[in-house]
């Protein structure tokens, strides 16, 4: 683990093992970190935010590291990318393209780092001043999921440290390699001891222990509700700020007027890629009736041509699902559909070719004629899954949207510019892509309504979620003549 520059095993000596999904095998061996060693990290982050050469650093000096970071996040690619694929079975295509775009995250925030100012407020007391300062928290623990370690750390830990707070990271005890190696990176870069830090572990002793550390002001957390509802009483225990980044089960929602070649091509990303192990996954197709049958015959013809296959060879379109638990949920959730009565238009099965089979691979699966009332429906699968449903107009389109307790993602297809803005403002979700799916950027921000999460990451909303307000008050007359009246 990498704790205060320096690579530890764990305090008690213990390790765990991470296997590739492709092959079946266990591929690398991790020192499995505990509460222990989660306040040693703590320890080191809290010194390094008071007391360490971390503190004393401007604003521009935060920058020039972030940016060196992102200039060996470009050089090391590769290996990043393999690491993670490895480890979850995501595509090398994805992935190489995904890492590299983690540069412009580290770019975009040091561009913060030194632009980072009050205010000064016009308070109408005589002779009096009142000003603002935005600083920093201090110790962020930072606790993602296996689906994408690299992206979704880097979405924390560049604002944090623009911010001028420390991180302390607790990544999936499914995909712990690819962080460590990341850490390789962050020692290269220059950072001061505790500035980032990295405890490998499960998250039911690792992970809750950082929830529950006192000295964390702040928990960044991405993962599944569930846990999340956890980790909000756990850090609500010290007022710990806290951002959740949840589950989804978001509408793509087609209708008879969009262009339908592109909106085929719209589901399929939505859900198929990354295996629909993505938070954002298009995983309700609500298609309007007129073109029903049109669609659904285009989109099952695509997706009985998708490509399965080794996720490291280029020419694969769907991965594996990341590991056993995910895959036997997936499998238990295409039987529900079956007997819940949703008709079963693709996939619904393991493949059976040679190549795949020690592999966790499901075939990409379609349900069609879904009642919104359906638990395929309601529930998040996380797997290749998707469920089709019909509407009739437009309203009805936006109350079965909205009729889930998850509010993350949305899509609306349409040519007609002023419905796709009316639906747009309808849906209660924290991203609607019109036209498109599963874009993001460093400058959008990124987060869920109800269910799907507390915060927003990205852009400038990020910054104000890893700092805060002090108001200082400067009398410039010394006229204090009664000390009892205040206004
Ligand atoms: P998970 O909730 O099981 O685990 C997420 C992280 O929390 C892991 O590091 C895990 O070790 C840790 N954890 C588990 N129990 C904990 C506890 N008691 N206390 C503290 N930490 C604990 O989620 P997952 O299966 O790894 O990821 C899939 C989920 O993540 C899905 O629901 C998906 O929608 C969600 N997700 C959301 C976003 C988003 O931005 N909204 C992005 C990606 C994934």
């Amino acid at each position: 683990m990498f704790i205060n520059n320096e690579w530890v095993d764990s305090a008690a000596g213990r390790t765990f093992e991470s296997s590739n999904p492709f092959t079946g095998k266990v591929w690398a061996r991790v020192p499995e970190g505990d509460a222990e060693d989660i306040d040693w990290a703590v320890r080191a982050a809290n010194e390094a935010f008071e007391n360490g050469e971390w503190s004393e650093m401007t604003g521009s000096q935060r920058g020039a590291l972030l940016r060196k970071l992102g200039d060996l996040i470009t050089e090391n690619a590769e290996t990043l990318a393999i690491s993670e694929v490895i480890d979850n079975g995501k595509l090398i295509k994805e992935m190489l393209g995904q890492v590299k775009s983690l540069a412009g995250w580290c770019y975009y925030f040091a561009g913060f780092a030194d632009k980072i100012h009050g205010e000064t407020i016009p308070v109408e007391v005589p002779n009096m001043i009142n000003y603002t300062v935005r600083e920093p928290l201090g110790v962020v623990g930072a606790i993602v999921p296996w689906n994408s370690p690299l992206l979704l750390t880097l979405w924390k830990l560049c604002p944090a440290l623009a911010a001028g707070n420390t991180i302390v990271i607790k990544p999936s005890e499914v995909t712990p390699v690819s962080l460590l190696e990341f850490s390789k990176l962050v020692e290269e870069a220059g950072f001061p001891p505790g500035v980032v830090n990295v405890v490998t572990g499960y998250g039911e002793t690792a992970g809750d222990a950082l929830a529950k550390q006192p000295k964390v002001r702040k928990i960044a957390f991405t993962g599944s509700s569930d846990t999340g509802r956890l980790v909000l009483k756990n850090s609500a225990e010290h007022f710990a700020r806290t951002s959740l980044e949840l589950g989804g089960k978001s509408p793509n929602i087609i209708c008879e007027d969009a262009d339908l070649s592109n909106a085929v091509n719209g589901v399929l990303a939505g859900i198929f890629a990354a295996t629909g192990q993505t938070c954002m996954a298009g995983s309700r197709v609500l298609i309007q009736s007129s073109i029903y049958d049109e669609f659904v015959k285009a989109l099952v013809e695509r997706t009985n041509e998708i490509r399965l296959g080794d996720p490291l060879n280029m020419d694969t379109e769907m991965g594996t699902v990341a590991f056993k638990g995910q895959y036997e949920k997936v499998l238990k959730y295409i039987e529900i559909g079956k007997e819940e009565g949703a008709t079963l238009l693709a996939g619904g099965e393991r493949p059976n070719d040679e190549e795949l089979k020690d592999g966790l691979f499901v075939k990409p699966t379609i349900f069609g004629d879904v009642t919104n009332d359906m638990r395929i429906a309601q529930e998040e699968i996380f797997g290749p899954v998707v469920c089709l449903i019909r509407f009739e107009t437009e309203e009805e389109a936006i109350r079965i949207a909205n009729d889930t307790e998850f509010g993350l993602a949305s899509a609306v297809w349409t040519k007609d510019v002023q419905k796709s803005h009316r639906m747009a403002s309808k849906i209660k979700a924290g991203t609607v892509w019109i036209n498109n799916y599963r874009k993001v950027a460093y400058g959008a921000p990124f987060g869920g309504y109800k269910s799907s999460g507390i915060g927003r990451e990205n852009g400038w909303y990020v910054m104000e979620e890893y700092t805060q307000v002090k108001s200082v008050w400067v009398d410039t007359g010394n006229v204090i003549t009664d000390p009892f009246k205040i206004l």
